[in-house]
């Protein structure tokens, strides 16, 4: 079995291109550049250089020495929380934007949630000096009135979504028909491993630079390239697909994907899609989807807003169908119990996201020489008020 996406833009059942007629031409023009640019030496040296001088990379990968002997295993952990921005999303942004000047456009737009991926845009909009609209649901610009802060200082316009729900998916919408009225001179930046082939393969790929550190990483710390164990939480998967990438096809590394069970998997408030989700279409991918029995996508709910997505990318959908990634889920409590813990251990807050994977040691044992390493996506700063309210401190 292999899990790299096919030439189809398939991994598995999951992926392909399931796009309106009209963004056909925005879609086509990437999926028969994307390689051949990302591929380029021209396209390596400034993606190199900008990780290197600008995001900060490589990441440390650290042992942490007080967590493994709470949990009686080896725990590493890559830190991402240090890349620029606070998370891994500006490794994506970063190659998106050099694509985006290759093929010669000059207004990039994208969507956001919770806001972290509209920052990371933001941000290399700044880097490139080229123009920056974020489309945003109304009602997320008043949750997260500090990231619309934050692309605005950047220079960024953040456009209110005032259809549907007034969130995410309405953004998207937006976003998507944004693109279709400007085919020639924007590029639309997608924040994960979600949409339509090729955003899926673009992203995890801008994104494997963590798992190619993680590699040469151990091999000078413990003198082997691969850990048993890779945990990441999984939201749209994009740091999740990073941190996997070259041990995908490598059995001996064991994958573990966390996913948000909210208030717990049978409340309706949840964001657990392999164990609640079914094939169907978001975002013009086929995937495993939360959503109603006639089909109309439900509402996820987690406390990490960047968990909250109602799908997760096809790459993931591929890893638990066909077994070879182990899901578990983490309800907002345990994660929560998880993030203060890390913080007390290690001197770490992680974002709330990242709290869900490492509440994993409270629910699956490893063994005691287990090299076990964990994505910790991002620093908790951003999340500093939901800890605040949440332990009353
Ligand atoms: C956005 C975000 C996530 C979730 O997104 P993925 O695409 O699943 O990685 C996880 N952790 C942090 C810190 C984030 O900002």
């Amino acid at each position: 079995m292999n899990y790299n996406v096919d030439e189809k833009g398939y991994y598995g059942d999951f992926g392909g291109a399931y796009i309106p007629e009209m963004l056909y031409p925005n879609v086509e023009e990437l999926r028969t550049q994307y390689l051949e640019i990302t591929a380029s030496s021209e396209f390596q040296d400034q993606f190199d250089s900008l990780l290197k001088s600008y995001v900060g990379r490589p990441t440390p990968l650290y042992f942490a020495k007080r967590l493994s002997e709470k949990y009686q295993t080896k725990i590493y952990l890559k830190r991402e929380d240090l890349c620029h921005t606070g998370a891994h999303k500006v490794n994506n942004t970063i190659g998106q934007i050099l694509l985006a000047q290759h093929l010669g456009k000059k207004r990039i737009i994208a969507e956001t949630g919770a806001g972290q991926h509209g920052v990371a845009t933001a941000t290399v909009c700044a880097l490139m000096g080229l123009e920056c609209i974020v489309y945003m649901g109304e009602v997320d610009i008043k949750r997260q009135a500090p990231n619309v802060a934050r692309m605005k200082m950047l220079g960024a316009t953040v456009v209110p979504a005032t259809s549907g729900s007034k969130t995410l998916k309405d953004a998207t919408n937006e976003a998507i028909r944004d693109w279709i009225n400007n085919p020639t001179d924007t590029h639309y930046i997608i924040g994960s491993v979600v949409g339509p082939h090729p955003y899926p393969d673009m992203v995890a790929r801008f994104q494997s630079v963590i798992s190619e550190e993680i590699k040469s990483q151990l091999l000078q710390l413990e003198g082997k390239e691969n850990p048993d164990y890779v945990i990441a939480c999984v939201g749209g998967g994009s740091n999740a697909a990073g941190a996997y990438y070259h041990f995908l096809n490598t059995p001996e590394v064991g994958i573990i994907a966390v996913e948000a069970a909210g208030k717990g998997i049978d409340t309706g408030e949840s964001a657990a899609t392999s164990v609640l989700g079914k094939m169907g279409i978001i975002h013009g991918s086929k995937t495993l989807l939360m959503q109603t029995h006639d089909g109309q996508i439900t509402e996820p709910y987690s406390i990490s807003a960047g968990l909250d997505y109602p799908g997760v990318g096809p790459l993931h959908a591929h890893l638990y169908a066909s077994g070879r990634g182990e899901f578990i889920s983490i309800t907002d409590d345990d994660a929560m119990k998880a993030g203060l813990e890390l913080s007390k251990l290690e001197g770490i807050i992680p974002a709330i996201e990242t709290s869900h994977a490492f509440a994993i040691f409270e629910n699956r044992k490893f063994k005691p020489d287990d090299i076990v390493v964990v994505n910790l996506s991002g620093r908790g700063d951003k999340d500093l008020n939901t800890y605040i309210e949440y332990f009353n401190l």
